[in-house]
């Protein structure tokens, strides 16, 4: 694939990194992964909003504009053929000339960005959508969810935990029996038609997925949608539980540590909440 690195594009099997960069060594950097049908991105504006604000707390000053960040979005589409890709953008500290715990002064930050296939889309049919089966385990990541940071090996350690234990996600929960989302997406319960899921705080990542989805369900109206504290009593008495990330939309769970979640079918209020998200998708 062709990708792009400070300023060039190159086959991927060219593109070279110091070994001296603050992402290799720190994971001190931030990302996001936007996706696109037929060239067509999800949500650019909001994830280059969050990415903005993620460099901010931690003080990386990247001199791209919502322009570059367009072109290499479009470029990458365009050199890598416009399927279902993910277009992940990585801005790392940069490389120093030693190992230093501080933030390094007059060091360029590293820009690097790739084009990677996803699944199709989800259609909104509850008998042809593949369903999620998910475990379940405390939350023992950090306290700054709410940072995309590259750094992401405790995201990578719970992935497996569900991973090895035949589940495709796992939900995590912290020290007060509440809900904080999966590895590597937001999580909702619905509980007698209405959608449930826990506040934006330092917990979770504030998914892109998870604004537009709330923000068209609110605007739809015949949803309704709760931000508050979800236990984990309720999320194994719900009527149906979702997951949502950019490379997923909205995948719904049939069973949790084993258990069946409602009827153990995909739920009804699923089907109509995709179809919603299929309709506006594209408006953000
Ligand atoms: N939470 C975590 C921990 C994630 O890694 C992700 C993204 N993969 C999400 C939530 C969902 O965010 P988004 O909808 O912006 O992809």
């Amino acid at each position: 694939s062709i990708v792009y690195l400070d300023g060039a594009y190159m086959p991927m099997e060219e593109a070279r990194i110091s070994p001296m960069d603050r992402g290799f060594l720190f994971g001190d950097g931030i990302y996001e992964v936007i996706p696109s049908y037929d060239g067509k991105l999800v949500g650019f504006g909001p994830h280059i909003e969050r990415m903005n604000e993620g460099l901010g707390l931690i003080d990386i000053n990247c001199r791209f504009t919502d322009a570059d960040w367009r072109e290499v979005c479009d470029t990458l589409i365009e050199k890598n053929g416009a399927g279902n890709l993910g277009i992940y953008l990585h801005v790392s500290r940069g490389a120093d000339s030693r190992r230093h715990h501080a933030y390094p002064e007059n060091v360029e930050p590293t820009i690097f960005a790739f084009a990677f296939e996803i699944p199709a889309a989800p259609v909104a049919d509850r008998d042809k959508v593949k369903p999620y089966k998910v475990s379940s385990t405390e939350d023992l990541r950090w306290k700054r969810c709410n940072i995309k940071s590259t750094a992401l090996l405790g995201n990578v350690m719970h992935f497996q935990q569900g991973h090895a234990s035949g589940n495709q996600e796992i939900i995590l929960y912290n020290a007060n029996n509440e809900m904080t989302e999966g590895s590597a997406c937001n999580a909702y319960i619905v509980k007698d038609g209405v959608v449930i899921t826990p506040p934006l705080d330092h917990q979770i990542l504030p998914g892109i997925t998870r604004l537009m989805l709330l923000d068209i369900l609110r605007k739809d109206g015949s949803i309704p949608v709760e931000e508050r504290v979800v236990t984990m009593d309720e999320v194994r008495n719900a009527d149906e539980i979702w997951l949502t990330s950019s490379s997923k939309e909205i995948a719904p769970v049939i069973e949790l540590d084993g258990q069946p979640v409602g009827d153990g079918r995909v739920g009804a209020v699923w089907e109509k909440a995709q179809a919603l998200y299929t309709a506006n998708k594209y408006n953000y």
